[in-house]
């Protein structure tokens, strides 16, 4: 009996990773949201190469009544959610002075906002078959900060909590919540912000990488979506029952200094 992922932002970057470890695995069927236009033709790519179900939904997690759909969705397509990855982002850098109100509510709608609707909405079906598995993709600005990242860093910093809080509720009904923090993964999320970072810190482009991105990392490169994507099939397994509550570091070192 296959187990059903679903996996917000899940047509690209990390989350996208993640969908193709559960799918390699060929235990899951898998529901991916996110915005990308292709979402249909990139779940079926991938139902086709690893012969499994795998659906799409292009919910805007910036709605609630959206989330509420996509988990009925999710629930009508394969009777279950049993694991929910919240891994959709977004990023906006700026100093607080200059930092735009819409992009704010934005970054907290979909990266913090949407992990408790979407939560919310699974979770009478996790309660009630005694498995549920949450990780929510945080960041390593989870647990430390950076300079012109004010939203993002609140939003990471709140799921970090709202982690906490949902593994000790769901605990007596063997549903675990972790959140992975990643270092820099090279995603369109990065790509999209080299230009603002040489701004933000008045140097080039050429020297984001290295001054800034993977300046804080002990290991100097940027992390593979393969790693974060086992991880997450490992703390989705039966072995994992008891690995809850946590902000996994995965991020070359940076936190350790
Ligand atoms: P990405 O830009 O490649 O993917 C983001 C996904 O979120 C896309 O599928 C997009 O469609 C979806 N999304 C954005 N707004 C949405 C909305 N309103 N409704 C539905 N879907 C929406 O980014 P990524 O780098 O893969 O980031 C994935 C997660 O990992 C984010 O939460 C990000 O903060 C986190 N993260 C990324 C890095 C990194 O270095 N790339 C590091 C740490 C944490």
């Amino acid at each position: 009996m296959h187990k059903t992922v679903l996996i917000t932002g899940g047509t690209s970057g990390i989350g996208l990773g993640i969908a193709r470890e559960f799918a390699q695995t060929r235990k899951y069927n898998l529901v991916l949201n996110g915005l990308e236009p292709n979402g249909n033709e990139i779940a079926q790519a991938l139902a086709d190469e690893f012969k499994i179900k795998v659906c799409f939904h292009p919910a805007n997690l910036l709605k609630p009544e959206q989330i509420r759909e996509l988990a009925r969705f999710a629930e009508e397509e394969n009777g279950t959610v049993d694991v929910l990855v919240c891994n959709a982002g977004i990023q906006h850098v700026s100093p607080i002075d200059e930092f735009p109100e819409e992009k704010w509510d934005a970054i907290i709608g979909i990266n913090l906002s949407s992990a408790f609707h979407l939560t919310k909405a699974v979770w009478p079906g996790m309660k009630k078959r005694n498995f549920g598995r949450i990780i929510n993709i945080a960041s390593a600005h989870g647990l430390v900060a950076s300079e012109f990242k004010s939203a993002y860093i609140a939003s990471k910093h709140g799921i970090v909590g709202f982690t906490k809080t949902i593994a000790l509720e769901g605990a007596p009904y063997n549903i675990t919540a972790n959140a992975i923090c990643p270092g820099y993964v090279r995603t369109p999320l990065v790509e999209k912000q080299i230009a603002d970072q040489a701004k933000s810190h008045g140097i080039p482009e050429s020297e984001v990488i290295s001054k800034v991105m993977l300046y804080k990392q002990a290991v100097k490169d940027f992390v593979p979506v393969e790693l974060l994507g086992k991880l997450a099939v490992f703390l989705a397994s039966e072995e994992a029952k008891t690995l809850t509550g946590t902000a996994l570091p995965v991020d070359g070192g940076w936190n350790a200094q």
